[in-house]
Parts: structure tokens; sequence; C-alpha cells
């Protein structure tokens, strides 16, 4: 549907239920279809699956208005990072932040292996991070980072990656774009997860990439495609039509999720048994210190019932994990954190399970 013809900007609650449908034309269907097929006909616009699909093409106009650029479909979010890490150029320099996811931070020492330089500062650094953009060839943001909760001066660090032509990369998975919009600060490309809140009900593994509505956003937004084509990182396209369809009710889970991760923050702040509690004011992760070690955190990870232990986040259901159990897991995560993905049931459910779990701790 052509939202552009509608009278005034719509409510991003709107564009989430109202893109990517099917044109209104006499009994056509409401939903696009599951495309299943690996070729067309010759002489389309299209000649073969691996490089567009008519489900992926429905997905990625509503998330390019959602963030306003133009959207990609990846296999997995790793797929879509890979893509996006590829617009370095080998042997250059990439400024990130000292922690990031940690799949990101593995391919960045994979980068630095096969001979970059990657320049690693704390998030609240801005001023470090506007020095180091200075001859660097791409920057990578995430924030709030997983699951140390850190915030980065987006605004600031993405106008001077403007200012320098350095190309600039936010990872939106956490904020989703109902709390960030990294394209309107001045970022070239964003990636999600879209395993996570975008799809929302933790049954796909998908990633995306979206890039300005410039003319440097669509020349990085054809390598981003060439790579997708090149590599084959593909998505299958039921996955895909399952994330529209968890889309679509985007904006109401994640308003529920946010007001429970509000309450729940404040009371785990007044329970004995947690230390530090890291929560940004907004977003529905919180990430928290167990006790005074790693057995304690555990010991809290296992006597949930409502909760589910488990890694990965944003979908409908609240899950926890400790962060350290992974090998890969940066060292400045404390070993007694344990990250919480706040899901949208109810509060009161939410809070007794965990205080349950936590007066065993
Ligand atoms: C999960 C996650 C990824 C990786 O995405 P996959 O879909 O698991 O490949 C990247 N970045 C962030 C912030 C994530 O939470």
């Amino acid at each position: 549907m052509a939202l552009e013809n509608a009278q005034a900007p719509l409510h991003v609650d709107t564009v989430l239920v109202a893109s990517g449908r099917p044109q209104r034309t006499p009994g056509a269907s409401v939903n696009v279809p599951v495309e299943l097929t690996s070729t067309y006909a010759a002489d389309g616009p299209v000649n073969y699956a691996r490089v567009a699909n008519p489900t992926w093409n429905a997905f990625e106009s509503a998330l390019g208005e959602l963030e306003g650029g133009g959207a990609l479909v990846h296999a997995s979010g790793m797929g879509a990072i890979s893509a996006a890490l590829s617009l370095a150029a080998p042997g250059r320099t990439v400024v990130a932040p000292d922690q990031t996811y940690n799949g990101t931070g593995d391919l960045l020492l994979a980068f630095e292996q096969a001979g970059g330089t990657v320049v690693r500062l704390h998030a609240s650094d801005t001023e470090g991070f506007l020095s180091a953009l200075v001859g660097a060839d791409l920057l990578w943001l995430e924030s709030p980072t997983n699951p140390l909760m850190d915030v980065i001066d987006l605004e600031r660090v993405l106008a001077r990656s403007r200012e320098l032509g350095v190309t600039s990369v936010v990872d939106n998975t956490l904020p989703t774009p109902l709390l960030s919009r990294p394209l309107a600060l001045g970022a070239d490309v964003v990636v999600h997860s879209v395993t996570k809140y975008l799809s929302g009900h933790s049954d796909v593994v998908l990633g995306a990439t979206v890039v300005a509505d410039t003319e440097r956003g669509r020349a990085l937004g054809e390598r981003l495609q060439r790579h997708r084509t090149l590599h084959g990182a593909i998505a299958g396209p039921l996955e895909v039509y399952l994330a529209l369809r968890g889309l679509r009710t985007l904006a109401v889970r994640f308003e529920r999720a946010c007001a429970n991760a509000t309450v729940l923050a404040e009371r785990l702040a007044g329970h004995p048994a947690v230390g530090r509690v890291r929560y940004p004011g907004a977003g529905a992760m919180i990430a928290i210190e167990v006790g005074d070690d790693a057995a304690a955190a555990e010991r809290l990870c296992a006597a949930t019932r409502l909760w589910l232990h488990s890694t990965s986040l944003g979908g409908v259901e609240s899950q926890l994990e400790r962060r350290r159990r992974h090998p890969s897991e940066p060292h400045a995560v404390p070993v007694n954190l344990v990250r919480l993905s706040v899901g949208i049931e109810h509060v009161e459910d939410l809070w007794s399970d965990l205080e349950q779990a936590l007066d065993a701790v």
C-alpha cells in the first residue's frame, strides 16, 4: 500500500499495521503470501530467488518505512552484521564500543587477525569516539550495549562521523525503531537481529540491514545486497512471513514490556540479593548483579518457574540468563550478571516468580 498517499504522516503504530500489504485491488488478500519458489519465469524484474522474493519485499518495505530508509532481510542478525562489517576495507580501522554483542566482538577480532585495526572505547567516552574517528574507515555502535546497558551519545558521535565521511553502522536491536532511529541522526546503516523484538515470538532467526535513503545510503545498500546475494545468507520466505506477522504488534508488545521493565527495575533495586541494577530507563532489558558469585546467579536462573532460563531476548515470554556462561562473553561483564529480557506477561506474576527465586539465592 502506498502510504505516502495518506493525508498526514502516519504514526509509527499505524505504519506497523498498514505497511507491506498487497495493493487493495478487488479480491486481493490482506497479507502477502509465503512465496515458495526458487526461480521466476524469464524476463521479469528478478530471475532467481537468492536475489529477491515477494515475501521479503513486503517485510523490507515495512521495516524500511519504520527506520526511514531501504531495508534488506538477511538469514540472521549475524548475517546482517557480517554484511555490514564487510563495508570496512580490509586492513583499515574500525571504531567500536569496548563491549558489543559477543558475535560482533568475535567478528571484530577476526577483522584484526586479518590485519585490520579496531579501536575500542568505553560507551561513555564520547570525546574518545570523536577523536578516534579521524582517519577511521568504519564506526560501529550499539546503544544500549548488550548486556551492560551502557548508553552512547549517538547524536554527537554520528554527527562527527558524518562530517568526516566515516561509514557508520548502528545495531538497533535493543531499542528498536520505536526508541531510536539512527538514520535520522545521520547513520549510514542500521542492523537488526530480527530474531528479537521485531518478530517477537522466539520462533525465527532473521536479520536485517537498513540504509539511508540518500545517494550515499543507496550505494552502500547495493554493496550490502551484493554481499547477501554472493555470500548467500538469505532468509526463508516462511520465516520472513512470520517476522512480518510479528512486526504488526511490535508497538503494543513493546509498550507492555517496557512498562513491566520499569516496575521490575525499581523492585529489583530494593531486593537484598540484588547488587547493581543496570537499566537505562527505557526499553525492556535489565541487567542485575546477583549475590557474590557466578553460583548465586546460576541459582537464580535455575529457580524461576515462569521466567525462561535461555539465551536470546525480545520475545513475548520473559527470559533470563547469566551471560558469562558463554566463554566468548567479554570479561568486562561481571560473572554474577544476569540479563533479564522482560516480556508481556502480567507484571505481578513476573515479580512473584523473580522474588521467590531471589529468596532462594
Ligand atoms: C541477538 C543479537 C544479534 C545476533 O542476531 P542473530 O539473529 O542471533 O544472528 C546481534 N546484535 C544484538 C544486539 C543481538 O541481541
